[in-house]
C-alpha cells in the first residue's frame, strides 16, 4: 500500500490524481485531519483515515499498517517538526518500508526560513534509520499567484532578491515526482534536488507577469529593511513580512535557483515553464 499524509491538501490531491492513473485505489490510504477532507477521496474508492497530527493515537492508529508512506510536510509552521516526528514514529512502528519526506530545495546549511523544520525532520529520519527518500521541492510556481495579483494591480514587483535566480516549477511537477519514488524502485537513501529546468530572475519575472497580464511590470529592487518596511506600510503583520524577507534573501544567495535536472528525470520530461503556471493562475 502507499499512505499520503496531507491528501487533502493542494500538492496531496496532485499525488492522488497521479497514483490512481498508475496504481489501484484500493492500494491508496489517504491521512486527512477530518471526514469532511476525506469525502471526496473516498468517493474514488481511496482508504480514508481521519487523523490531526496533533492527535497521538489517532496518527498512530492511522500508520498501523502504513507500507510506503509519503510525509508532505505539514502548514503548522513552528509545530511542524514535532508533528512530522509523530507521524515518522508511527509510520515506523507501522512497519513502514519507505518514508518519502517532501523538504525544502538546499536544505543543507540554508537560511531559508522555511528550512530549520525540514532540517529536523531530515536529521530525525536519519537517526531513526528507516530507509527514506529526501524529495527536496523548490519554489511552487503557484506561489506567485499574490505576486501577479500585485504587479498587475500596481505595475511594480518590489524585490530584495538581487540577482539571485528562483527555479521554480508547478505543484503538479513536484507531484509527479513523488508519485515516481512511490511506484518505483530504487529510490531509498536518495536525495532528490527538485526545481525547475529554467532557473529566472525577478526581471524575467516581470516580464513573464506583464506576458500573461498584458500589463507592463517595473522590477523595484530595494534592501531587506526597506522592503520590510513597504511591506509592513502595506498592512502585512510583522512576522509575514519577515518571512517574504527573509525568503529573498535565500534567493538572493542562490539557494532557491539550483538546478539539478533531478525533477525532469524523475518526470521523465521537461518541468512546466513559469509562463504556463502564471496564465493558468491568471485564468482562474
Ligand atoms: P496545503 O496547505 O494545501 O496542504 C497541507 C495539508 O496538510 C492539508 O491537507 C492540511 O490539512 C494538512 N495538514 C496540516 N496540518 C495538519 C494537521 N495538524 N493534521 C492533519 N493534516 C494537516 O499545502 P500544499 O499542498 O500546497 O503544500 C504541501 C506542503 O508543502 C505544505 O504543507 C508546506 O509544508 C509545503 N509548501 C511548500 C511550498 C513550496 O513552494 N515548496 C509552498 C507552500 C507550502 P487540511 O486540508 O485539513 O488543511
Amino acid at each position: 500500500t502507499i499512505t499520503i499524509a496531507g491528501a487533502a491538501g493542494q500538492l496531496g490531491a496532485a499525488v492522488i490524481d497521479g497514483l490512481l492513473d498508475t496504481v489501484p485505489a484500493a492500494d491508496v490510504i489517504a491521512l486527512v485531519r477530518t471526514d469532511e477532507r476525506g469525502a471526496e477521496l473516498a468517493a474514488r474508492g481511496v482508504t480514508v483515515r481521519v487523523a490531526d497530527y496533533d492527535d497521538a493515537p489517532a496518527v498512530t492508529a492511522a500508520l498501523a499498517d502504513a507500507d510506503r508512506f509519503l510525509l508532505i510536510s505539514g502548514s503548522a509552521v513552528g509545530r511542524r517538526f514535532e508533528q512530522h516526528r509523530r507521524l515518522i514514529d508511527a509510520a515506523v512502528a507501522g512497519g513502514a518500508s519507505l518514508i518519502a519526506y517532501t523538504s525544502v530545495l538546499s536544505a543543507t546549511g540554508s537560511i531559508n526560513p522555511v528550512a530549520p523544520e525540514h532540517q529536523q525532520t531530515e536529521a530525525y529520519l536519519a537517526e531513526v534509520g528507516v530507509p527514506h527518500v529526501l524529495l527536496r521541492n523548490g519554489w511552487y510556481s503557484e506561489n506567485y499567484a499574490p505576486t501577479v495579483e500585485q504587479a498587475s494591480a500596481t505595475g511594480v514587483l518590489l524585490t530584495s532578491a538581487g540577482d539571485g535566480r528562483v527555479a521554480s516549477a508547478s505543484r503538479a511537477d513536484y507531484a509527479g515526482a513523488a508519485v515516481a519514488v512511490l511506484t518505483t524502485d530504487g529510490h531509498a537513501g536518495r536525495t532528490y534536488e527538485l526545481s525547475g529546468d529554467l532557473a529566472w530572475t525577478q526581471d524575467e519575472l516581470a516580464a513573464t507577469i506583464a506576458e500573461v497580464t498584458g500589463k507592463p511590470v517595473a522590477v523595484q529592487q530595494v534592501s531587506g529593511a526597506e522592503q520590510q518596511a513597504a511591506l509592513v506600510a502595506a498592512g502585512l503583520p510583522d512576522g509575514v513580512a519577515g518571512f517574504v524577507v527573509g525568503v529573498d534573501a535565500a534567493i538572493a544567495k542562490g539557494e532557491l535557483g539550483l538546478v539539478t535536472g533531478d525533477l525532469s528525470a524523475l518526470l521523465g520530461h521537461p518541468t512546466t515553464p513559469l509562463a504556463d503556471t502564471l496564465k493558468a493562475v491568471v485564468a482562474s
